[in-house]
């Protein structure tokens, strides 16, 4: 699915310690994250003493400019981009959040969602927690504030034995940078170093960019503090079986990051070629929708000995929003995004990989286009198995209604979506090109087996009462 048709990711979170202009490092960790959320950006500086901040709606180059950048003092800093998967996309709900209470002030940034933030969040509130906003990453806060005279490190050991779910977090004091991550390690979240600084990031892309060289994985349920005596690390919980998000490989992440060991890339390509193997289908050529399925499509072409063609051209121009266009020019949608190489498809057979297809309205549409362009066959591969189930991890299909291959048959998606063919890899064939097992990933969108199991009421505005 596009980027902005698919579904969003959670968010994405980066940390400097140790840098001069730190904020504006940030910046352009943050710039590598952008494809984990689109909808706000922010970043807090510190100088060891005071904290800076600046949030807003939009994408990182229109939430900061040279002016707020050079405001953002310090040599420590935290940024996080985001995807409302809890509470409502506004500015009061951007992080990374602050607060200030007994004399020190925190802030954090979290990617994930905590699956008993409902039951925490009402106990809080009747032992008299005032909450400023409608997010779950809130209730780690006021968990944090809960035991604070213990110091930062012990309260935070409080804290996350408390949450559950799924959460990469950053969080920082006037003098101590953090980072933490759930024991099952849904979200990926790395660390690296520059020059002697610490980072910290949701994937090793934003770590390339800023020059920093990865050093590894902050490992499921370890706890990172990082300030002038250097790098401490402290694992409160009881090793438990890693269920990483498998979907982070399948579509999340970016292509050219490792997360939980393993080049993505490499991932998406290997899914490609298991679809070959298991639907070898006869075609002229195979095509992706850009830039969805790209890799999955390689992988499908080399392991077929058949060509690629972008049998439709992406318009790289267009932004989030552009003004909707009259009934009469009903496709206008489409098309100013894909447009259909019509040369290219007259009466050719074509195969598409997809990564994903979760609500099928926007394959759809995208089929009738090249119905329209003179395509003769259209098979469509799908590089993962059918979305059956929400999820409760920070991916905003939080709903069985959301999703297309709940409440109907594959042979019914096909028809609706207007295809000759519709083949969804499976799941075996899915764990085999990530060299992983059933044990080592969540499944739970595609196998409705939950690691942990959610509160009966969760959904993005949960929270809303
Ligand atoms: S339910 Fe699916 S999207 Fe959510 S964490 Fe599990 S594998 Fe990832």
């Amino acid at each position: 699915m596009n980027r902005f048709d698919g579904p969003k990711e959670a968010c994405g979170v980066f940390g400097v310690f140790g840098q001069p202009d730190a904020a504006k490092l940030a910046y352009f960790g943050l710039y590598a994250l952008q494809h984990r959320g689109q909808e706000s950006a922010g970043i807090v500086s510190s100088t060891g003493k005071a904290i800076y901040e600046h949030k807003g709606m939009g994408l990182v180059p229109e939430v900061f400019d040279e002016q707020t950048l050079n405001g953002l003092h310090g040599h420590m800093a935290i940024g996080h981009v985001r995807y409302s998967t809890t509470g409502s996309s506004i500015v009061k709900n951007a992080q990374p959040f602050v607060v200030s209470f007994g004399g020190t002030t925190l802030a954090i940034g979290h990617n994930g969602n905590l699956t008993n933030a409902r039951k925490l969040r009402k106990k809080l509130e009747r032992k008299g927690s005032i909450f400023q906003t409608t997010m779950d990453s809130e209730i780690i806060l006021h968990l944090l504030a809960r035991s604070f005279d213990a110091g930062v490190e012990e309260a935070l050991v409080e804290a996350v034995s408390q949450i559950e779910g799924a959460y990469s977090c950053v969080l920082m004091t006037e003098d101590k940078l953090m980072a933490f991550r759930d024991p099952n390690g849904f979200r990926p979240l790395c660390l690296g170093m520059l020059n002697g600084a610490y980072i910290v990031a949701s994937e090793t892309c934003a770590l390339d960019l800023v020059d920093a060289r990865y050093v590894r994985d902050v490992e499921p349920g370890e706890i990172l503090v990082i300030d002038k005596k250097g790098l401490q690390s402290i694992k409160p919980f009881p090793n438990r079986p890693h269920t990483f998000c498998i979907f982070e490989h399948i579509y999340f992440a970016r292509p050219d990051s490792n997360i939980f060991g393993k080049n993505v890339y490499t991932i998406r390509k290997r899914l490609g070629q298991k679809l070959a193997q298991e639907y070898p289908i006869e075609a002229d050529f195979v095509m992706p929708f850009p830039d969805s399925g790209n890799y999955a499509a390689i992988g499908y072409c080399h392991e077929m000995g058949l060509p690629l063609e972008m049998g439709v051209i992406r318009n790289h121009y267009v932004g989030r929003t552009f003004i909707q266009p009259a009934q009469s020019m009903r496709d206008f949608g489409v098309k100013v995004k894909l447009n259909p190489v019509k040369d290219i498809l007259h009466q050719k057979r074509v195969i598409i990989v997809e990564d994903s297809i979760i609500r099928g309205t926007t394959s759809k549409m995208r089929i009738k286009t090249l119905r329209k362009a003179g395509a003769k066959e259209i098979h469509m591969v799908v590089s993962c198995p059918p979305h059956r189930f929400p999820c409760y991890y920070g991916i905003d299909f939080s709903t069985k209604g959301e999703l297309i291959a709940c409440q109907h048959t594959v042979e019914e998606v096909q028809t609706y979506i207007g295809l000759d063919s519709l083949c969804y890899l499976s799941l075996q064939g899915m764990l085999d090109a990530t060299d992983g097992n059933e044990n080592g990933f969540c499944l739970a969108c595609f196998n409705g087996k939950y690691p942990i199991k959610p509160e009966d009421d969760v959904s993005k505005l949960c929270l809303e009462y």
